[in-house]
């Protein structure tokens, strides 16, 4: 079967660090056949590095080009709702970074743009597609644990101003609530919701430590799930001293500690296992083969537009609740 012809929008960090070597990967998948970037260094050598391929500046020119027939977007959120609107006129299936939108009213309207529409839509949140967690997926469903009850999820990160992410102004005078505790958040809201059920109802509080990054880069968010698991997110993104990410599920067999790549598994009777997946690329070859099987073997997506407006929506309700400091319904 013919390889999808893609077009990429947004060369920046997404596009060079983590696409590019995903679809280096998929070679009888997808052939990017065009680039665009507004700025025209960045698209040039963006261009030269897929293999010469045209570019363009406005995304317009890109989306009506009969050469492409799905696009890759990686572009500050706020042009997400306009750009995949004009893309799905065009007759093009989208691959749309996350976070999906910059608010519900938006990630709604998209929601409602692709159910009308007959093109593959899909959210790029890799983390859903990251083996780490589907082998932890696995274990839970094996019962390892036996009955789950608790979570808790550290995530503990220094973003001075010399991080390539803080040097994105989109990101630090950013259009949508909650800065990086949305634009990173929303991958361990989409995890938590993937293994443990939609969040129910929650507390939170949040606050800003560094202001140079953003409004809010701290947050902490109590809360239950569908499936009544009671869980407990720590998002500090200027953390001092400390870069740790971990994450701790408790059940009645034993306990299943994830950090970073490794996992650890620690029974009642005192016996541990751990696990290491080296191999794991961040999910992104994952994610793009989902995308290639939902176009050429009509499959459904996994990280459908509707399970990315349900992450954004949840993170932006834990910062609506810390904004009130009282506990809402969520769902
Ligand atoms: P970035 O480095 O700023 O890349 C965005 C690119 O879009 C820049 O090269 C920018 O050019 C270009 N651009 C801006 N406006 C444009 C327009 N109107 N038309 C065409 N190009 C335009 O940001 P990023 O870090 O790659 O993030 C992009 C997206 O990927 C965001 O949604 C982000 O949340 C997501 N992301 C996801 C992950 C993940 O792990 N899944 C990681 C990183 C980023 P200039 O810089 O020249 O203005």
């Amino acid at each position: 079967m013919a390889p999808i012809r893609l077009g990429i929008i947004g060369c920046g960090i997404a596009a060079n660090k983590l696409h590019w070597p995903a679809l280096q990967k998929l070679k009888e998948q997808f052939e990017v056949t065009m680039v665009c970037n507004h700025t025209e260094p960045k698209a040039k050598t963006f261009a030269q590095r897929v293999g010469d391929v045209p570019y363009v500046l406005q995304y317009e020119q890109l989306i009506e080009d009969p050469k492409v027939e799905a696009v890759s977007i990686m572009l500050p959120v706020e042009l997400n709702y306009q750009v995949t609107k004009a893309a799905l006129k065009a007759g093009k299936h989208v691959m749309l970074e996350k976070p999906l939108a910059v608010d519900t009213g938006q990630g709604k309207s998209l929601l409602d743009l692709t159910n009308a529409s007959d093109k593959i839509c899909m959210v790029a949140e890799n983390f859903r597609y990251r083996p780490v967690y589907q082998t932890v997926r696995q274990l839970l469903e094996e019962k390892r644990l036996g009955r789950v009850y608790s979570m808790q999820w550290n995530v503990f990160n220094k973003i001075t101003a010399d991080n390539p992410y803080a040097n994105t102004s989109w990101r630090i005078n950013h259009k949508y609530e909650g800065g990086f505790v949305t634009d990173a958040g929303v991958h361990n809201i989409a995890v938590i919701r993937d293994l443990f059920g939609d969040i129910t109802q929650g507390f939170a509080q949040s606050q800003s430590v560094n202001p140079k990054i953003g409004a809010i880069d701290q947050l902490q968010f109590l809360f239950k799930t569908h499936q009544n698991i009671h869980g407990q997110l720590n998002l500090n993104y200027s953390s001092t001293g400390c870069n740790e990410n971990r994450l701790l599920i408790s059940g009645s067999a034993g306990s299943l500690e994830i950090h970073h790549n490794r996992i650890t598994i620690s029974d009642n009777k005192g016996g541990k296992q751990t696990f290491t997946d080296d191999h794991d690329d961040g999910g992104y070859a994952a994610q793009y083969f989902d995308f290639y099987n939902a176009i050429r073997h009509d499959q459904p997506v996994k990280s459908s537009f509707y399970e990315g407006l349900m992450d954004l929506q949840t993170i932006l309700s834990a910062l609506q609740a810390a904004k009130g400091g009282r506990v809402i319904a969520f769902h």
